[in-house]
């Protein structure tokens, strides 16, 4: 295989709490999809968020994600390594007038929300803040404690116009066009300022950087992957392929979350869990060892 062929996998966990089974079923899944598609495997610290990721969290997290079973190639990449490549693509968003300051308090938002939902629950920004003079604008960026960058969505999506993702079977070895629905998001934000990115942001610069040319994770992140196609396009970035996982569930059929502390890979480690055990209960077999021999 040619080196530039070989496909690149990658886990992209954020530290900001205890890894859980649904990270472990994640990274699990990716690594055995890399192999089989004799891929590279990369891991991605994603922690944008300096104040909640802790060096002590990245620490465990890496020792978790060894304790499981994980062993991904390279060196891992940290987000917070990369804040000037995230600049430089919101100064290129910013350049091509794509985004705009906005002042509004997460009250005002729910005050003035419409009642449109995006994919995640939470209320479509109204776009209060997106008409404003030039000179107010300026002032209040002065002025303001804090404020964030959000992506114009009808500019962008004028400008790319209809887009859509492949979404590969779990065997990988098919593809399936989905019309992407951008517009469901509204004017996300990419950035505050005092920080240069957000997570949509950094993910589609950082896969683009890495090389990423297979996109595993789970189906949380489905309707996402609209505005990171939005953003590979209108930065001119290549395309991946994705395949979103079904998710591990708790026994009240709920997604589980780092607050859940019973459920972190730690704790079931301290209950006497084994690797062999994690993968057993997240119907990830162990590959036959014999397999092959006389
Ligand atoms: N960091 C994200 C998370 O932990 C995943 C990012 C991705 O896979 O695109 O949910």
């Amino acid at each position: 295989m040619n080196i530039s062929d070989q496909p690149i996998f990658r886990f992209a966990p954020s530290p900001n709490g205890q890894l859980h089974l649904g990270h472990a079923f994640s990274a699990l899944l990716t690594q055995e999809l890399a192999q089989k598609a004799d891929g590279k495997l990369l891991l991605r610290i994603e922690d944008i968020d300096t104040i909640r990721c802790t060096e002590e969290g990245i620490e465990q997290m890496l020792n978790d994600l060894d304790w499981v079973g994980f062993a991904w190639d390279e060196e891992p990449r940290r987000q917070s390594n990369h804040f000037d490549d995230y600049q430089k693509a919101l100064d290129q968003l910013k350049a091509d007038g794509l985004i705009y300051p906005c002042f509004c308090s997460r009250k005002q938002i729910k005050d003035a929300a419409t009642g449109a939902k995006d994919p995640d629950g939470a209320p479509v920004y109204p776009g209060t803040c997106k008409h404003m003079s030039p000179f107010t604008r300026d002032k209040h960026m002065a002025e303001a404690k804090a404020f964030a960058w959000r992506l114009d969505m009808d500019k962008a999506i004028q400008k790319v116009g209809d887009i859509t993702w492949q979404e590969l079977d779990e065997e990988l070895s098919h593809a399936e066009t989905i019309k992407a629905d951008p517009a469901a998001w509204g004017d996300v934000v990419l950035a505050r300022k005092y920080t240069p990115t957000s997570y949509h942001l950094s993910v589609v610069v950082d896969d683009a950087d890495q090389n990423i040319t297979h996109i595993t994770r789970g189906k949380d992140l489905y309707f996402a992957t609209a505005v990171h196609r939005v953003l590979q396009e209108l930065l001119q970035l290549p395309e991946p392929q994705y395949y979103h996982h079904g998710l591990i569930l708790d026994d009240e059929g709920n997604k589980l979350s780092k607050s859940k502390k019973s459920l972190s890979l730690e704790a079931l480690k301290k209950r006497g869990w084994t690797p062999e055990q994690i993968r057993a209960q997240l119907g990830l077999d162990e590959e036959d060892e014999s397999a092959g021999e006389d």
